[in-house]
């Protein structure tokens, strides 16, 4: 593996149809599932390595955001990526670009309602390191439910010729998915944090017992031990929830000054799929 800090340097290394795996460095094992996927494909795998500051609103995390090239480097090549493309700012942003890509009204819910201009940072990146690598297939992990849902449709309404995969959220035993931001977690903030996997667990559990009213599907997840940003159940498009139709129930949450977000996919054809999926595991 190659650490490339420019497009051409990018350009010189691989041949051949590329699988993109777009991140923001700190890589863990949910990143490692997301190269690996790509790996299977065939194709040449260019993950980015970028701490894109257009996606940070005013008092997030960005400057503390963590960074470990060296880190980031192990992890990609074990996962079978052939370039760890770590670009500068200003490779990304050069002196002059003006270009925003806003992705509509979708980008206004849920995750966006509370972070103004979020999502259309986070297209205008990912669009910009699609025209810099070219890839035909990028890997978001579905962990990012409403960001995968916003790539897809980018995607297809701009034409940009890469399809675009969801790969399956990396939980910890007790059911956390793993993020980068997990580690600003204290000892008792993380107990805390395995709140949010077990309130979707209880929802999961619910509609696998046959619940599909939306207001009891909620209440079954009801925590009083977290502070939530939102609680939602939609269609796995994002519309509006339909009883009869897959779903997805979304959450997030602020554990300490650490904001959370996960997940879970709803289907009526394996209604016991998802509780499942969310059982606590004995650690390995
Ligand atoms: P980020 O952590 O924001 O740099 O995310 C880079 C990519 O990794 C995104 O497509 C995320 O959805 C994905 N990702 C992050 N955490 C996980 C996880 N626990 N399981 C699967 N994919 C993940």
């Amino acid at each position: 593996m190659i650490i490339a800090r420019t497009a051409d340097e990018v350009a010189a290394t691989v041949s051949g149809p590329i699988a993109f795996v777009p991140t923001m460095g700190a890589l863990h094992e949910g990143h490692a599932s997301l190269i690996r996927r790509a790996a299977a494909s065939g194709n040449a795998v260019v993950v980015s390595d970028f701490v894109n500051p257009t996606q940070f609103g005013p008092g997030e995390d960005f400057e503390r955001y963590p960074r470990d090239l060296a880190h980031d480097a192990a992890i990609a090549e074990a996962a079978g990526a052939d370039v760890l493309y770590a670009p500068a700012v200003d490779e990304v942003y050069p002196d002059g670009f003006a270009t925003t890509v806003d992705p509509g009204p979708l980008a206004t819910e849920l995750c966006g309602a509370r972070r103004p201009g979020h999502f259309a940072g986070v297209a205008t990146v990912v669009t910009r390191l699609y025209g810099l690598i070219g890839p035909t297939q990028a890997i978001f992990g579905r962990k990012d439910y409403q960001q995968f849902v916003l790539m897809q449709q980018v995607a297809r309404d701009l034409a940009l010729g890469v399809e675009v995969v969801g790969a399956p959220t990396v939980r910890e035993p007790d059911g956390l998915a793993l993020s980068s931001r997990n580690r600003y977690l204290s000892p008792s903030e993380r107990r805390t944090a395995a709140e949010v996997p077990a309130a979707l667990r209880r929802l999961a559990r619910a509609y696998a017992a046959g619940e599909r009213t939306e207001p009891l599907l909620l209440q079954a997840a009801a925590t009083e031990g977290l502070e939530l940003e939102y609680l939602a159940l939609r269609a796995t498009d994002l519309s509006a929830y339909q009883p009869a139709a897959p779903a997805v129930a979304l959450i997030a949450c602020h554990v300490g000054g650490t904001r959370l977000i996960d997940n879970i996919e709803l289907d009526p054809a394996a209604p016991d799929a998802a509780a499942t999926l969310l059982d606590a595991k004995d650690p390995a």
